[in-house]
């Protein structure tokens, strides 16, 4: 990453492809991880690469959601692991969440290698790795998650997420938070929360959010959750990237 000049007018699609590179290197992240990183920044340059107001709103409803649930969690796959590990981490010990590891490509080399990537970067504990429960109307090798964890959530943290389990979750009554940097995506689609922004961005200010409103009464809490429209801001996203055009 020292390889990087800061002042390099794409230095912060750099490091986010380097990271997914390392991230292949040591195992965290599955090949398949570089197109998802490919079409995210796509769409980050259209978006302008930065927090658009639009999801910088969407990402304090989501601290504000975070706040409230009773048993929040935030789920990691290889390309979160690879890009904000760290920030994961600090999120979750802002708001009293869980991490839980959740992978598409499922092994548990890749599964054991993220959960110590993450205890590297400060993690005390990692759910995931038990998977005795089942996410209803997925097949099966997609549908793992942990009893404890994803599968009793109220609120979940789904960044890069795909669609079909973005659904299912949605199905199973949870309040879910997205993070994707394409507004026509089906998971931003279903989310109650739609992040529309580069999680190297959104994670940072959903923790900043939350530090913000950590002493908020009940009510104020509420009242950022309802007033944000999440069909308003996915369409300011869509509109962003057709006026970029
Ligand atoms: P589906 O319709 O099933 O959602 P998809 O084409 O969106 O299919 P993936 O390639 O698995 O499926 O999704 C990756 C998603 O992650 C893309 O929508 C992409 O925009 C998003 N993405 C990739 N990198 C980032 C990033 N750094 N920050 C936020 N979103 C990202
Ligand atoms: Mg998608």
């Amino acid at each position: 990453e020292e390889e990087i000049p800061e002042d390099h007018p794409r230095y912060q699609d750099l490091l986010t492809r380097h990271r997914i590179e390392n991230g292949v290197e040591k195992g965290i992240t599955h090949l398949q991880g570089m197109h998802a990183e490919g079409r995210g920044s796509a769409f980050d340059y259209l978006l302008g690469e930065e927090t658009i107001p639009s999801a910088d709103e969407a990402e304090r409803a989501a601290a504000a959601h975070l706040l409230l649930a009773d048993h929040p969690v935030l789920s990691i796959n290889g390309n979160v692991a690879a890009l904000v590990p760290g920030e994961m981490v600090e999120l979750a010990d802002a708001v009293d969440a869980d991490l839980e590891i959740n992978l598409f490509n499922r092994t548990p080399e890749r599964m054991q290698a993220i959960a110590d990537h993450l205890r590297d970067h400060g993690a005390t504990a990692v759910k995931g790795l038990e998977a005795d429960a089942r996410i209803p109307n997925l097949d099966h090798k997609r549908a793992k998650v942990d009893a404890d964890g994803i599968y009793e959530a109220d609120v979940v943290v789904v960044p890069l997420e795909d669609g079909d389990r973005a659904e299912a979750l949605e199905e199973m009554g949870k309040t879910e938070i997205v993070i994707d940097l394409n507004p026509l995506s089906r998971s931003p689609q279903v989310a109650e929360v739609p992040v529309v922004d580069n999680i190297i961005r959104a994670v940072p200010n959903i923790t900043e959010h939350a530090r913000d409103l950590a002493d908020a009464e009940t009510d104020e809490l509420q009242s950022v959750v309802e007033q944000f429209d999440r069909e308003e801001a996915l369409e300011a996203a869509e509109k962003r990237i057709r006026d970029g055009l």
